[in-house]
Parts: C-alpha cells; structure tokens; sequence
C-alpha cells in the first residue's frame, strides 16, 4: 500500500533536479582518471572543468575560485582553519568569530583552539548584532593587528531561514581586514548571493540542498593570495590543496544544480512566497497562538520555523510523518535525534516553546496542495491536543438586569 507522501523537508536536502540528473547519466559513462594524462583521462579533466568554470560562470568568480570537496562539512573544516597564508610574513590567524547560530558544520568543523572562538550575538530575530561585531573587530585589530581574525556567518540560516547582511558584514570585516568565510549552503538558489560582498574571503556551497546530489560540494575561495591548510592530503588533486580521485559523477551533477538553481531562483523565491504567505496565514487558523519563528526578519521565502505551544515536536514530527507529511524539528539534520536548537537557544527563545519548534521548508515543485495537506494534518494534530487538554470552562457571566 503506497501512501501520498508530502515532502517539506527541502532544507534537510532538496530532491534531485532533472538537469543534475541528466548531467550524472552522462557523467557515469566516463571512464577515466582525470590525473592521466591518456585520452580517457584528458576527457574525465574535461569533464571536471567544464564544471568548474560553470559554477564559476553561475557565481560570478573565476574558476580558479572554485575547490570540489565532499560538501560543505568538509568545505567549513578545510577553511576554517587559523593556518591561512595571506601575504608573506603573516603568522596563523588568531580569532574566529563565528555566527551563534551556524550551522554545526561550522561550530563544531573549524580547527581553531577553543579558546580563540568567540560566538557573535543575535537578536530576538537571529540577526547577527552588527554593533558587536564592529566592536569586537576593532578590539581584535588593536590586539593581534590587521587580518588575524577569521569571521565565519552563514547567508541564511537552515532552521529559520533567517538571511543575514552579508553586505554589511562584508564591509565590516574589509575594513577590519578580517577574512569573511560564508557558509552560503541554504541561501544558493533560494535568495540573491552576492559573492562581491565577501570581498577576498570564502564562500561554502553544498550540493545536495540545491537539487544536486548528496556528499559533494565546493569552496569558493575569492583572496587570490589565500592558502588555506588542507585537510586531506595525497595525490595533490584540486591544486594540492584537496587531494583524492575526484568524483566525476557528482561534480557534473553539482555544476548542472549550481546553474539551474541560480538561473530559476527569482522565480522559486517568488514562488516560495506564496506557499510561505499560504502557510502561515493558515497556521494561525490551526492555532491563534501559534508562534512563527523569526517572523520579522528577512527570511528565505521557503522556511518556516513554527511552533504549536505546548505540543511537543517530536510528538507532532511522528503524527505528521503518520499523516504522510515529512518537516524536520528543531536541527535534527544529521544525528536524526530530537536535540535543543542551539539557534532558538541563541534567539533567546524560552525552552518550553523552543520544545515545540518544527520547520516546514519547501522547494520549486511544492504545490498550494501540500501545504494545505500539511495544515490539515497540524489542525488534527492540534484537535487531538485539545481533547487532552481542554481548556477549563470559562465561567458563565451573570446577566446583568
Ligand atoms: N551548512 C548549512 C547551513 C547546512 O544546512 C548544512 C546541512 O544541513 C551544512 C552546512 C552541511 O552541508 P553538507 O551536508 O554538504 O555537509
């Protein structure tokens, strides 16, 4: 028995596009090792870098802006590291100040000692504290010196979808010389990204959140002076500094979801608007008090971080997975457990409530049908919550003659 199933995960990882599809049939029938220098090889190096000047075409950098690597875990543990070249002379980089509410590939990635990273603040809303970070540069500037802190802040943010300045965090950490890495996973292909604002800094991509396949991705690093520590070392592939065999097949298939991703994004971002409009207007008839997380800041059209007060998210995570509705709760994105969210926790949002968050996130080929599904599960949910609880009686008022 085949049951309808609505998939609101796209957050967690976005289904396949066709072009990427496509790109890895073909890729499949490659045969050779693009470090051989025979015929077979020559076409597999063909291949490779034909991607890369694609997704270098696609962001506006040059090709030999762009590294394939693993994904982004790998993408973030490769760069954020204090042993970066810069200019000759330079020593490891001091300080990493990192976005309290990055994603875990970045606060539990990096290779800096502990206590050289320092969490920067957000508000109420997930916004970086823009105030704090000038601050905290400017104190670090008269410390270490110019361009010993690395600044590590995500576009957008996968749990509430909250789109961070990049151009005024761009222009803050220039003017500090500090070395901007961005962690631009889940705003590629849903949100404008402009590579410019990181001036000669870094930006991490992952393949399978844009409609290209799992375990690949790439780091976009923009300083042409910049020579970042590897992480895996060998064969010397990706200019010595990301060594073992390449995966041909998924490269293809991350280059064509770069392209479609960034050449359809206005229009699923217009899209993604409507079903987010849909959704929330919907979900405070579900419950009149029901909370959207991050409700007043700019937020990527397809997430919406919510929560039924008082209903527990795991508890509603399994009723809607019983109702043929797949959301994601809190950041259970890799361990598949029902953690705090650490990005609540960093908004300030009470314990209690942050217990109930639950993240719907959808894509190009979501339909108003699905959202609907996904409402009319939550106002069951919702009603078998009440029948548990109900509400005392209100007390019937006197009649006044
Ligand atoms: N950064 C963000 C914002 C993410 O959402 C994710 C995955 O959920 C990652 C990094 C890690 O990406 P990957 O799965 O490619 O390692």
């Amino acid at each position: 028995m085949s049951q309808q199933r609505t998939y609101l995960d796209w957050n967690a990882t976005a289904p396949l596009r066709a072009e990427a599809r496509a790109a890895m049939l073909a890729a499949l029938d490659v045969v050779g090792n693009a470090s051989s220098p025979h015929a077979e090889g020559r076409r597999a190096r063909a291949l490779i870098e034909g991607a890369r000047e694609a997704i270098a075409a696609a962001l506006r950098v040059k090709a030999r802006h762009v590294y394939f690597t693993s994904g982004a875990t790998e993408a973030a543990n490769w760069l954020l590291t204090p042993n970066v070249q810069r200019r000759a002379g330079r020593g490891p980089l001091a300080l990493l100040l990192a976005g309290a509410t990055e994603h875990a590939a970045i606060l539990n990635g990096h290779r800096f000692p502990a206590a050289a990273v320092e969490l920067i603040p957000v508000d109420g809303d997930g916004l970086i504290e823009l105030g704090w970070l000038e601050a905290r540069l400017a104190e670090a500037v008269a410390r270490h010196g110019a361009g010993a802190v690395m600044v590590a802040v995500q576009a957008a943010n996968n749990e509430t979808g909250v789109v961070q300045p990049l151009a005024r965090l761009g222009a803050l950490t220039t003017a500090a010389g500090a070395l901007f890495v961005c962690d631009a996973v889940q705003a590629l292909g849903r949100a404008p990204v402009d590579s410019a604002a990181l001036g000669s800094g870094a930006l991490i991509l992952s393949g399978h959140k844009l409609g290209g396949p799992q375990g690949i991705g790439a780091a976009i690093v923009l300083g042409e002076d910049l020579h970042f520590e590897p992480l895996l070392r060998g064969g010397g592939q990706e200019r010595r500094l990301r060594s073992g065999t390449e995966n041909i097949v998924a490269i293809a298939g991350l280059a064509a979801a770069v392209v479609a991703a960034l050449s359809d994004q206005q229009a699923v971002a217009a899209h993604g608007l409507a079903l987010q409009q849909r959704f929330e207007q919907g979900l405070s008839r579900v419950r009149g008090d029901a909370v959207v997380f991050a409700a007043a800041a700019p937020r990527l059209a397809n997430t919406t971080c919510f929560a039924l007060p008082g209903i527990a998210a795991e508890t509603a995570l399994i009723a809607l997975d019983l109702a043929g509705v797949a959301v994601s709760s809190g950041s259970a994105c890799s361990s598949g457990k029902v953690a705090r969210s650490h990005v609540l926790e960093a908004m300030q949002v009470e314990a209690g409530l942050a217990s109930a968050a639950l993240r719907l996130s959808s894509g190009r080929s979501t339909g108003l049908a699905q959202i609907d599904a996904c409402l009319a599960a939550l106002a069951q949910i919702e009603r078998a919550h009440a029948r548990r609880h109900p509400q005392p009686a209100k007390p019937a008022q006197r009649k006044v003659a």
